[in-house]
This record gives structure tokens, C-alpha cells and sequence, in this order.
């Protein structure tokens, strides 16, 4: 009897011996697997001919997950990752991606053994491979950290916020005649309102204003945003007139977020929309050190894509597309949702000022605007 309880008490002791060895594993595990879901890598930057680029052989140690296939007669290189694949070539100014071809600044080229990317080209990769990471460009180097992918049921979508640019003690650009930007985005944004209550009856549509009041860069994210939850989904759209010195200049843009404008004169559309209400941020410093979501941006993108073909067949013979572009807009930095800006027309060219001021070529933008996302929404594939 006494040795039956003594082994009774033994194995309780083991028991909970073993329970606590669990414990601590499944919590050291714990711990260890959260590390490693947000370790942070970064490639530094090669600069050749005063340009910025970043090796294939350093971006494979960091891209796990993604394969990549270099040809070396030919000197392409395939960057697969699931059913995606992008397709580059040294020294080609374009790339291939989902059956498109897209420009870039400069090409990649051949050296040592190794191929070296521009750092656009980098950022492209990040967006149109469907990686679940953050990343985050500086003067230096490219911050890469992986996320745990965002499963979404819904493939619909159940709100859109509308941000009719500028406002109150802020006018916006100002062209010719009498035409003012605060006062063109704001009727636009309203028509829309209109379109998409009517097309999407299920659909809260919010604005960031409906009257002529001053709204900081800053705070009309964080409206769009506030609307987001776990179980929903929604879109930000920005709108504006675009003006410049040159009074020939003409034609609508639609622009995505991007740490690696497009252009020099994407830089300046972004300083001149960045720098009116710059004055009294106290935000700027953090903003820069922000992180973006590789698939946020990856649906940005889709949607610029989606809103310039609507454009573009609504708009045909009255106004140009100036074409996808992007640039790095502050009121689109924080959005959580995809997000675009939409460059309406130059006010700065008489002709499309006059155009742009008029209720027919308004309706004739909301129209077109509303139609392209619709298609977004009915070509997004379920995340
Ligand atoms: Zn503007």
C-alpha cells in the first residue's frame, strides 16, 4: 500500500513536471516564433553612375519565399512567388508583370557576377509578387519585414471615402480664369457621392468634407481609417487639380503611393501637394520612418490601374490620360485601405480649366470614377 501511493506521487510529480517543461517550451517558442515574425532586414543600396540599386544575390537572402530564375545568356531574370511572376532584362527600361508591361526610371544592369535592380524596380517586385511584408525605402538602404498574411472573407467591399482636396483657408492650385481647385474637387467628390449611393446601395459612402473647411492632410486618413475594422473593407480616394508653370501642359493622372516617384515631374505634383500644409505638422519626422503594407499597396496599384481605363473610355476626346504615376503623397501615407489620388486635369491650361469648371465634364468624372470601382471591385481577387 505505502509503495502504491509512493508511485502514485511520483508519477504526479512527473506529471507536472512534464506540464511545466510544456509550458516553458510553448512559451519560449512563443517568443522566439514572434521574433522571428518581425525581424527586420535590410539591404544597403549600390550606387552605380550616381544611381541607386539594390543586388539580386542580396534581395534572394531576404525575399524567402520567392524564386528566382537568372538567365545568363539572355540576362533575364524571372522573380516568381506563388502565380505571380515578374519578368526583367539588363538593361531594359521595362518590365513584365501580369500581362503588362511597365516602364522604369533606369535599367538594371550586369556586374560581378550579379545583377543590380533600380530601386524602383525593387519596390515593384514587393507589390506585384503578393509578398505579405512591410518595407520602407530611406537615403541608404530598404527595410524589409515580413507580416503574417491578412486573410479576408469578404471580397466585396463595404464603405468609400471620398477626399474632395484642399478647402477652406486652403485653395489648392489655381489656373487660369477663375478656376480653384477646393472648389472643382469638392463638386466632383459630391456627383460622386451621388453615383455611388445609387450604384452600390449596400455601401457607406463617407466624405472627409462637404463644404468649403479647412481639413489637415493628416486627419483625413485617419477618418478613412477610423471606419476600418476587422470584418470590413473600404477604398480612399483623393481628389485634385494639378497646375503648373507650363501653360501647355494638360491631361488627368491617377496616382498610388510610392517611396520611389515615377518621375521629376511626379516629384514636384508630390511637393506641391505635400508642402501647403506642412507648416505646424508635428507628425513629419515619424511619418518618414513609416513602414508600408506590400499588399495594400499591391491593391493600390490595381485600383489606380482600374480608375485610369474608366477614365480613359469615359473621358476619350475631352481630356488625356497622362497615365498611371506614382509619387509619395502624404494623405495617402497612413491609409490602411487602398488608396489613390486622382490629378483631374491641369487648371493651369485655359482649356481645361474652362472644361474642368463645368457641371457636364464633372458629372462626366464622377461617372467615370465610380465606373472604375466597380471593375475594382469586381476583378479584386479574394485575399
Ligand atoms: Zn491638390
Amino acid at each position: 500500500m505505502y509503495s502504491f501511493d509512493n508511485l502514485i506521487r511520483y508519477i504526479k510529480i512527473i506529471a507536472s513536471l512534464i506540464f511545466k517543461i510544456g509550458l516553458v517550451y510553448s512559451l519560449l517558442s512563443f517568443v522566439i516564433f514572434s521574433n522571428e515574425k518581425k525581424s527586420e532586414n535590410h539591404i544597403a543600396y549600390d550606387t552605380i553612375n550616381h544611381k541607386e540599386y539594390i543586388s539580386l544575390n542580396r534581395f534572394r537572402k531576404v525575399a524567402k519565399n520567392v524564386h528566382i530564375d537568372f538567365n545568363r545568356l539572355l540576362l533575364t531574370v524571372e522573380v516568381i512567388h506563388k502565380k505571380k511572376m515578374v519578368r526583367f532584362q539588363v538593361n531594359s527600361k521595362f518590365y513584365y508583370s501580369d500581362g503588362g508591361m511597365y516602364p522604369l526610371d533606369y535599367a538594371p544592369v550586369y556586374q560581378k557576377n550579379d545583377v543590380y535592380m533600380p530601386r524602383t524596380l525593387v519596390e515593384d517586385l514587393f507589390t506585384e509578387l503578393d509578398l505579405s511584408i512591410s518595407y520602407k525605402f530611406d537615403n541608404k538602404k530598404v527595410t524589409v519585414r515580413e507580416e503574417s498574411h491578412k486573410m479576408r472573407s469578404n471580397a466585396g467591399i463595404d464603405f468609400i471615402v471620398i477626399d474632395p482636396g484642399h478647402g477652406g483657408k486652403d485653395p489648392g492650385a489655381s489656373g487660369t480664369s477663375s478656376a480653384i481647385e477646393k472648389k472643382i474637387t469638392l463638386d466632383v467628390s459630391e456627383y460622386l457621392n451621388k453615383y455611388l449611393n445609387n450604384e452600390f446601395p449596400g455601401v457607406k459612402i463617407y466624405m472627409t468634407r462637404s463644404r468649403d473647411n479647412f481639413v489637415s492632410l493628416e486627419k483625413r486618413s485617419d477618418i478613412a481609417n477610423k471606419k476600418l475594422n476587422k470584418e470590413n473593407f473600404g477604398v480612399f480616394i483623393s481628389l485634385h487639380c494639378n497646375s503648373t508653370l507650363s501653360q501647355n501642359v494638360h491631361g488627368y493622372e491617377v496616382f498610388y503611393l510610392s517611396q520611389n516617384p515615377g518621375s521629376e515631374e511626379d516629384r514636384k505634383v508630390m511637393m506641391r501637394e505635400n508642402d501647403l500644409l506642412s507648416s505646424g505638422d508635428p507628425d513629419i519626422g515619424l511619418i518618414e520612418s513609416y513602414l508600408l503594407n506590400s499588399q495594400i499597396l499591391a491593391e493600390s496599384k490595381t485600383l489606380a490601374r482600374q480608375l485610369n481605363r474608366s477614365l480613359m473610355t469615359e473621358l476619350s476626346g475631352h481630356v488625356t490620360s497622362r497615365g498611371v504615376r506614382k509619387a509619395d503623397f502624404r494623405v495617402l501615407r497612413k491609409s490602411l485601405m487602398p488608396a489613390v489620388l486622382i490629378e483631374m486635369g491641369y487648371i493651369s491650361n485655359t482649356a481645361e480649366a474652362s472644361v474642368l469648371q463645368t457641371d457636364k465634364y464633372k458629372l462626366k468624372l464622377a461617372n467615370a470614377i465610380s465606373i472604375g470601382i466597380k471593375n475594382f471591385i469586381k476583378f479584386k481577387p479574394k485575399m
